[in-house]
């Protein structure tokens, strides 16, 4: 099999050998259509003959076409028919999942003790997330269940109300995800200030950087403290280039400590990190076969 995992920012390809990753590759997500298809059409011809196509892809999907759940990121990418495109360049069958929900189910083979419920969110440019409910992964209808980013957000962003690239407002991805950290920065600071550097500023002790990272945190706090209340939780994982980032993961666990103790669910560090979309696809199309 071969295994894809398209992004906002990058496809990474590999072959998928006997639950392992063989001649990974990655490069730059080009930003028009004819240059996203020419780009793809050169990765089919390096990686021929893989009998099955597995593929971990940012947006809403009914297994053939894709959208962008916010249209910032793909703007071409709205109803596009994503399967036949790719079945048509491979000749063969093709797998779409959500790639927060690869991630999941990724994160969740990974873990060993395989939790019954967990949530996995990646905390990155923007936010996603991905569920296993009762040891499956739980997609829903067009692949956005789990998506907690785009669930409103009870801890508001520093620079008030903000509207998302969804269409909906105060979603948790307007105050935790990387450019919502760096928009409220800039916004405060008058400086221009991307994520990294608001890291850099939350480490030396800055207090504006320091409540901003704060607040994401208490919002991704009282976010899992939400799916925890309808889901019943057993561990939530978190990735992504922010939730990776060194503090972010204990300033969640120190904001879980201002609720009470029946909404702290266990959080821990993602294993599989930038490799996730295409370890979970890889996962889950192996585990749809031998459960045919
Ligand atoms: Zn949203």
């Amino acid at each position: 099999m071969v295994v894809l995992d398209i992004g906002g920012t990058k496809i990474a390809v590999a072959r998928w050998v006997k639950g392992a990753l063989r001649d990974r590759k990655q490069i730059v997500m080009p930003a028009g259509e004819g240059e996203w298809r020419s780009a793809i059409q050169s990765i089919a011809e390096a990686f021929p003959d893989a009998g099955r196509l597995g593929v971990a892809v940012t947006g809403s999907t009914d297994g053939h076409t894709i959208k962008a759940i916010n249209q910032n990121v793909i703007s071409y990418w709205n109803g596009y028919p994503l399967a036949p495109f790719l079945q048509e360049l491979w000749g063969c069958p093709v797998f779409l999942l959500n790639d927060a929900q690869a991630a999941a189910w990724g994160e969740f083979v990974a873990s060993g003790r395989r939790p019954k419920n967990l949530l996995f969110i990646t905390l990155s440019t923007g936010v996603g997330g991905g569920l296993v409910l009762n040891g499956g992964l739980f997609m829903g209808h067009l692949g956005l269940a789990g998506h907690v980013g785009h669930v409103s957000s009870s801890v508001k962003a520093l620079d008030g109300d903000s509207l998302c690239g969804c269409g909906r407002l105060n979603c948790l991805e307007t105050v935790a995800s990387g450019a919502a950290l760096s928009r409220q920065a800039t916004h405060i600071t008058g400086a221009n200030m991307d994520a990294a550097a608001v890291f850099a500023g939350f480490h030396a002790g800055d207090p504006t950087c320091l409540r901003i990272i704060s607040t994401a945190a208490l919002a991704v706090a009282h976010q899992i403290a939400d799916a925890h209340a309808t889901l019943g939780l057993e561990e939530v994982r978190i990735g992504g280039s922010v939730g990776l980032a060194a503090g972010m993961i204990e300033t969640i666990v120190a904001a879980q400590k201002s609720l009470p103790l029946l909404f702290q669910v266990p959080v821990r560090r993602a294993a599989l990190q930038a490799d996730a979309g295409l370890i979970g696809v890889g996962h889950w199309v192996d585990q749809m076969e031998t459960s045919l």
